[in-house]
């Protein structure tokens, strides 16, 4: 078997320190199961721009392009707020994204039954929750033209246009697919074809591509507004949801606060499949950099320990490997112990963030 490639790009704020965690996690799996892989390590975000002048050079972007995945800690920090827009360390992210070609944003929301008080909702409605949320990430309002501010008269106009191509939701829809066979097997496909043309399009795309290519999977349709009810009301009913651009960012980022803290939020990007079969991928925690809480050793490792689990999955074709240790972090919550951050009405065992990492670690071996 030949040898998969990670490229590690731990970033800047907390991003070195929950990395750190996850190199804890990679060289377990190393020594105990067999699974070794290629680590390079570079520079993103501040820390690029300090050592070079950029947020992210062409040689760590050609790294990105050739490694089976890239994990990114998180970038940005108030050091570098007065620099010009195009050297600002989220560019180096942006540019990532964008060449990358990354058209499919995978936000799981899982609720892990220890943290279930931590939830606004019942603990009933969000316990054992898992739904992933699959979101256009490329095209779309945020993209489509015309746009911008014009003057028509005596009032200024705002501009933005919802644009999609048959293809682009062809792409993300087969993504969602694929994520349903690897689940429960269900997608339900999210827009406003009530009242938007895109919307009709994409119920339309949505519809031919599961016929064509996956009638084994269930497939429904909704409203996103009806969707964003279905989710505070019943979120355990849906298994994958897929949806733009727009949608899929108010969406994921309600369904992402069912589960509680910002620390435990994992996150993957995907692009077109690469030879090997598999898609270029983007593994990334859904947090920043933390600056308020930088190099205080508080951090919550988990975010970034569980999208090292969707590189498992998603990228490395290791799903037990993933189980095991989404298993692992589960316990480890499931024996009280808690990062600041987790700190809620329940109380807990106050960890550091090596502390957590070891933790995770320990009951890797005991599984
Ligand atoms: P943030 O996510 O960094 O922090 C928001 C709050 O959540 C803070 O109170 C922080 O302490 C807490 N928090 C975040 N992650 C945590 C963790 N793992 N454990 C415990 N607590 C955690 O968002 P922000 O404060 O708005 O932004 C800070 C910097 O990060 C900015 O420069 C911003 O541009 C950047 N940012 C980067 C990314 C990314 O790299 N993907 C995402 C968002 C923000």
């Amino acid at each position: 078997m030949t040898t998969q490639s990670l490229l590690i790009l731990p970033g800047d704020g907390i991003g070195p320190e929950v990395m750190t965690e996850v190199r804890k996690v990679i060289g377990w799996f190393g020594e105990n199961a067999g699974l070794s892989f290629d680590v390079s390590e570079d520079l993103v975000g501040g820390a690029a721009y300090d050592a070079h002048g950029t947020p992210l050079t062409d040689a760590t972007m050609a790294r990105a392009q050739e490694a089976d995945a890239v994990l990114l800690g998180a970038v940005g920090g108030p050091k570098y707020d007065d620099l010009d827009f195009s050297l600002k360390p989220e560019r180096g992210l942006l540019r990532l994204r964008k060449e990358m070609d990354l058209y499919a944003n995978l936000r799981p929301a899982q609720c892990f039954d220890a943290l279930a008080d931590f939830s606004s909702l019942k603990p009933d409605v969000v316990g054992g929750l898992d739904i992933m949320i699959v979101r256009e990430l490329t095209s779309g309002v945020y993209f489509g033209e015309p746009r911008g501010i014009i003057k028509e008269g005596n009032e200024r106009v705002g501009i933005n246009t919802q644009r999609y191509t048959e293809s682009e939701i062809a792409r993300v829809a087969r993504s969602a697919f694929e994520l349903a066979r690897k689940r429960d097997n269900k997608v339900c496909s999210m827009e406003k074809a009530n009242v938007m043309e895109s919307g009709v399009l994409w119920r339309d795309v949505v519809t031919e591509v599961h016929a064509a290519e996956y009638p084994d999977v269930e497939l429904s349709h909704m409203y996103a507004d009806a969707g964003a009810m279905q989710l505070t009301r019943w979120p355990k009913q849906f298994d994958v949801i897929v949806t733009d651009n727009l949608f899929g960012d108010l969406l994921s980022d309600l369904a992402a606060m069912l589960t509680g803290s910002l620390g435990m939020l994992p996150s993957a990007s995907l692009g077109a499949p690469m030879a090997n079969g598999r898609p270029k991928a983007l593994y990334e925690p859904v947090h920043g950099s933390a600056p308020d809480i930088a190099g205080q050793g508080k951090a919550n490792p988990i975010a970034c320990i569980l999208s090292f689990a969707m590189a498992l999955r998603y990228s490395f074709d290791q799903g037990d490997a993933a189980t095991k240790l989404e298993q692992a972090v589960e316990a480890v919550l499931a024996d009280g112990l808690r990062t600041a951050d987790l700190m809620g009405p329940t109380g807990g065992t106050p960890v550091s963030t090596s502390e957590m990492g070891d933790a995770v670690v320990a009951k890797l071996s005991l599984g």
